[in-house]
């Protein structure tokens, strides 16, 4: 053991020279030097497992002395040394990162040589402990904290330097498959594969971290511009794209990088890296294995979704939202066969926002929940409004998002609204998207059995433009399929759209479900869709979307014998 004494009273330093020999302890190689900075020259050249420490010394004192030492080396144990009178002191000193103090030579050699192997062993679990905490123990590269440190000094050498930092992020695109499909020893396995071939694929000082779950970093210095860095995500995406083996299975994975440059991107490193993230989200979008620069743009765009975000909050709490009814018809009987509520948001500074505009950011935000809850609560004391006035109701269909379909207690909510307002489940029907259903087809045949026993309708929305596995529409409780307006709108022009609509409406019919076409704007449309035997229809040709108090006059022509759907208040339609 090398040991380093940094004292200037020669009567001290002999005294534990001499005690050392006399108990001749052998392991022991004694380096004396005098002063701080003879200390700091030796540290520089050699390494030492352990600096005992005086606090008087001729070129410094005190915190002094623990501080010169520490900017010179980190990793080599500090025992100080204390004279009776300022033990308290040196105790003090233990705060800074001193591992042990001696009271100067109170104890026989023995106790002196225990202080000194208890400081070498706590510093030992004090480096582990620090590996810990900067290292991550499954890929064995550093971890996110390290990452924002080097993230920290790199940003200020760039500065200082004229150069630049590129910081990458990669988030892995299939981690979840393999993760689901051989689970999670088989995923461990591909992230360590996966930091190995990263590493390997980069240069010497490069830093690579594990950021958590299959999100990993790449910090790289001394660039000259982002085609350096373009060239790194490059091979990176070259080298993962390689085949993976796991238990015996081939598996390709790729990733989407997102870069942003220092100083071009001129943030702090806690922005950079959201900035990188924002970009590699951009890269997922563009069809993942790829990588993307950040731009002002996506900066741009993000502040534009928080600020939408926090207006749609305020929205729902000052109650901003309003529901119009768009009539469904029948075009045999030529009533109203049911109304679909939708959102309308009327906003001071914004004017009228469009649900194309907010309806995405409100899922995304999951505002969606509280906002769809309100839309169902809304549509049954409409509902009871109606009632109350003596006036026939039809069923009301209320679009239902993802994210509310995805709550487990989803059916539960909706029959706990319908009861608490007491209104009979048939004239209540649920409108949900293809892609809701076919993304986890199993547990969503639960949760529309669910839906279907509280005695709702269920219909899918924009039916055909999602992909639709035919034979899951067998399985789910279905009543109704809306024909998506876009292929009502190309009817005409004689494309495929004629046919598509040929094909749902004779699936409709061998499934035993209602067909409702939506967005039916010309006359030439209807006379199709009835030719085909589609018998209801929404759309403008019947009218816009209307407030409750527009759609009273509708809901009393049901009562009247006559074909209801009178020209007077409708455009004229021709039908058979
Ligand atoms: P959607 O459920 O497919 O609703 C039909 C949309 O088509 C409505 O747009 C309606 O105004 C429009 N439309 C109706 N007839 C015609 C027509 O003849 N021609 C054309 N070009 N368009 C027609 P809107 O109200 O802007 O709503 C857009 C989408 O926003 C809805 O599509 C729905 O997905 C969503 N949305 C609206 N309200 C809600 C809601 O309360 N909850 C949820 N989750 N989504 C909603
Ligand atoms: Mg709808
Ligand atoms: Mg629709």
């Amino acid at each position: 053991m090398k040991l380093l004494l940094v004292e200037d009273n020669l009567d001290d330093a002999d005294f534990l020279a001499a005690s050392l020999r006399r108990h001749k302890v052998e392991d022991v190689e004694l380096f004396h030097v005098t002063s701080l900075k003879d200390a700091v020259q030796a540290l520089e050249k050699e390494r030492f497992d352990v600096i005992l420490l005086d606090l008087h010394l001729p070129d410094g004192s005190g915190v002094e002395c623990v501080d010169t030492i520490y900017a010179t080396e980190q990793a080599t144990p500090v025992v100080v040394l204390s004279g009776q009178d300022d033990e308290d002191f040196a105790l003090s000193m233990l705060n800074k990162g001193v591992q042990d103090y001696l009271v100067k030579w109170e104890g026989n050699t023995q106790t002196i040589m225990r202080a000194i192997r208890y400081a070498v062993e706590r510093k030992r679990s004090e480096i582990r402990l620090n590996y810990m905490a900067q290292y991550d123990t499954l890929t064995e590269i550093p971890n996110r904290e390290y990452f924002n440190d080097q993230l920290v000094r790199a940003t200020a050498r760039a500065r200082r330097e004229g150069r630049k930092v590129a910081l990458l992020f990669l988030d892995l695109d299939q981690f979840k498959v393999v993760n689901d499909t051989l689970g999670h020893f088989a995923g461990d396995k591909l992230l360590r594969e996966m930091a190995s071939r990263l590493k390997q694929s980069l240069r010497g000082g490069d830093v690579l971290a594990r950021l958590g779950g299959d999100e990993f970093a790449v910090l790289l210095e001394g660039l000259d511009g982002p085609l350096d860095a373009e060239t790194i995500a490059r091979g990176i995406l070259d080298v993962v794209s390689a085949p993976f083996q796991i238990e015996g299975r081939e598996f390709n994975v790729t990733t989407s990088i997102g870069i942003t440059m220092y100083p071009n991107d001129n943030s702090d490193a806690p922005t950079l890296l959201k900035n990188a993230d924002i970009a590699m989200y951009q890269a997922k979008e563009q069809g993942r294995n790829n990588y993307q620069f950040f731009t002002q743009k996506m900066h741009r765009d993000l502040l534009h979704y928080h600020q939408l975000e926090n207006d749609i909050r305020e929205a729902i709490a000052d109650e901003q939202f309003t529901l119009v009814y768009q009539p469904k018809v029948n075009l045999v009987s030529r009533k109203l066969e049911g109304l679909e509520a939708l959102l309308r948001w009327h906003h001071d500074e914004r004017g009228k926002v469009s649900p194309a505009d907010f309806i995405p950011v409100a899922e995304q935000s999951g505002h969606i929940v509280p906002l769809g809850a309100w839309v169902l609560a809304e549509v049954c004391r409409t509902i009871n409004r109606w009632q109350a006035t003596g006036l026939p109701v039809v069923p009301v269909s209320v679009n239902v998002s993802a994210r509310q379909f995805q709550q487990a207690d989803f059916h539960r909510r909706v029959a706990d609204v319908l009861r608490h307002q007491a209104i009979d489940p048939a004239l209540i029907e649920l409108e949900l998207t293809e892609g809701l259903l076919m993304e986890d087809t199993e547990s969503a045949q639960e949760a529309l059995s669910s839906l279907k026993a509280t005695g709702v309708r269920i219909s899918i929305d924009d039916f055909g433009t999602g992909h639709s596995c035919l034979n899951y529409l067998r399985r789910f409780p279905i009543d109704v399929l809306k024909i998506d307006k876009s292929f009502v709108t190309d009817v005409e022009s004689g494309g495929d759209s004629s046919v598509i609509i040929e094909a749902i409406i004779s699936l409709a019919r061998s499934l035993n479900l209602k067909t409702v076409a939506e967005g039916v704007e010309t006359r030439d449309q209807l006379n199709f869709l009835l030719d085909r035997g589609c018998l209801v229809a929404q759309g403008f040709l019947f009218g816009q979307p209307m407030t409750r108090q527009e759609v009273v006059p509708f809901l009393q022509d049901l009562m009247e014998d006559e074909p209801g759907f009178r020209t007077s208040r409708l455009p004229a339609v021709d039908v058979a």
